[in-house]
């Protein structure tokens, strides 16, 4: 007598027959029945927090085209793959990235652990990341759940507590949905029916594989979820930024602590950010070297995750000979530098006042 499938079962196959037709061609992706690179999901993973899939292709391209292996780039010396790294943000993942690559190489052999747990113990890996190499490099029945699968599946369950109170939730549930078999295929049909059907506005419920199972499809809610609570405004800190020339027309960069916001990448060194504006010779006294006069050039706006940030650049000359903390860099050198967005910005604006 034949076996009735279970509606999860129903539900699973529907979205896998719906990917496997409609799957997005990715470059850390394996082929359908093909096991993907490790490396290549870990990578791709790390590289995606906060950035979307268009930008973070030719940055994965030129990662494993410059590093082909895990080894290789545990293998680098840091600068170099913060360089790398550079206009994809929050360098305290790409530190941490050269970290974690160091430990698969030592600790593991050069190969990712596949149990969840032992993952999660990699630097940088958090419960998101863990549960996606899980899933989809080694198909372990993990639920990864990013942005999309949150809205997909917020919409399915119609799970109306507002974010971020109601990730639990919107996890239990993915949990709740995922196959035992082909746990990696199913997380990434989900993240493709976020990104192409289930859209944040204007959702293609006519084109879904779920439209029958849809909790928010039939109550015709759908764009309202996943709700948010509303957000408290960002603060604004200010600094002030020395741009220190010598009399050769050098620069004094610093690099930052290893530690906390662009830790280990250059700047031009800057006062405290802080809540109250700087006055100019309030701000003097904390310049890495004294100068004969301070010249504003202008201001340099940038946002942060937590806060807005507005600096005034202004330029000062000394004598390089008295130096002890930053080192000297012609401008036409910095692009060998690993300076961040905002230092970037503050180099626009000193050398194009
Ligand atoms: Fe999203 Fe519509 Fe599909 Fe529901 S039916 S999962 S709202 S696309």
């Amino acid at each position: 007598m034949a076996m009735s499938r279970s509606p999860q079962d129903a539900r699973a196959s529907a979205l896998l027959d719906w990917y496997a037709r409609h799957r997005r061609v990715l470059p850390w992706r394996a082929l359908p029945g093909r096991r993907a690179d490790p490396y290549h999901v870990w990578l791709s993973e790390i590289m995606l927090q906060q950035t979307t899939v268009a930008t973070v292709k030719s940055y994965f391209d030129h990662f494993v085209a410059r590093w082909p292996r895990v080894q290789d780039l545990a293998a680098a010396p840091l600068d170099d793959v913060l360089h790398a790294w550079q206009g994809l943000g929050y360098y305290a993942r790409a530190r941490n990235l050269h970290k974690c690559a160091r430990a698969v190489a030592t600790d593991h052999g050069g190969r990712f652990p596949e149990i969840e747990a032992e993952l999660l113990a990699l630097p940088g890996v958090g419960p998101y990341t863990a549960a996606a190499i899980a899933a989809i490099a080694f198909d372990q029945p993990a639920s990864p759940v990013d942005g999309n699968i949150e809205r997909v599946v917020a919409r399915l369950r119609h799970i109306a507590e507002p974010l971020p109170a109601g990730k639990k939730a919107i996890q239990a549930a993915a949990r709740n949905l995922t196959p035992r078999a082909r746990a990696g295929d199913f997380a990434q049909a989900m993240m493709d029916l976020g990104a192409m059907v289930c859209t944040p506005r204007a959702p293609k419920c006519g084109l879904c594989p779920w439209h029958d199972a849809c909790a928010a499809r039939a109550a015709g809610d759908a764009e309202d979820l996943p709700a948010r609570a509303a957000r408290t405004p960002k603060p604004t800190r200010h600094g002030v930024a020395f741009w220190i020339e010598d009399a050769t027309g050098r620069v004094l960069l610093r690099r930052r602590p290893e530690r906390g916001l662009l830790g280990g990448m250059m700047e031009i060194p800057s006062t405290d950010w802080r809540d109250d504006p700087w006055g100019l010779d309030e701000a003097s006294g904390h310049a890495p070297l004294p100068a004969a006069a301070w010249a504003e050039v202008g201001e340099v706006r940038h946002t942060f995750t937590h806060f807005h940030l507005r600096l005034t650049v202004v330029r000062g000359t000394a004598d390089s000979g008295s130096v002890v903390d930053g080192t000297w860099v012609h401008p036409d050198a910095f692009g060998g530098q690993a300076l961040p967005t905002l230092m970037k910005k503050v180099v626009r604006r000193a050398l194009v006042p």
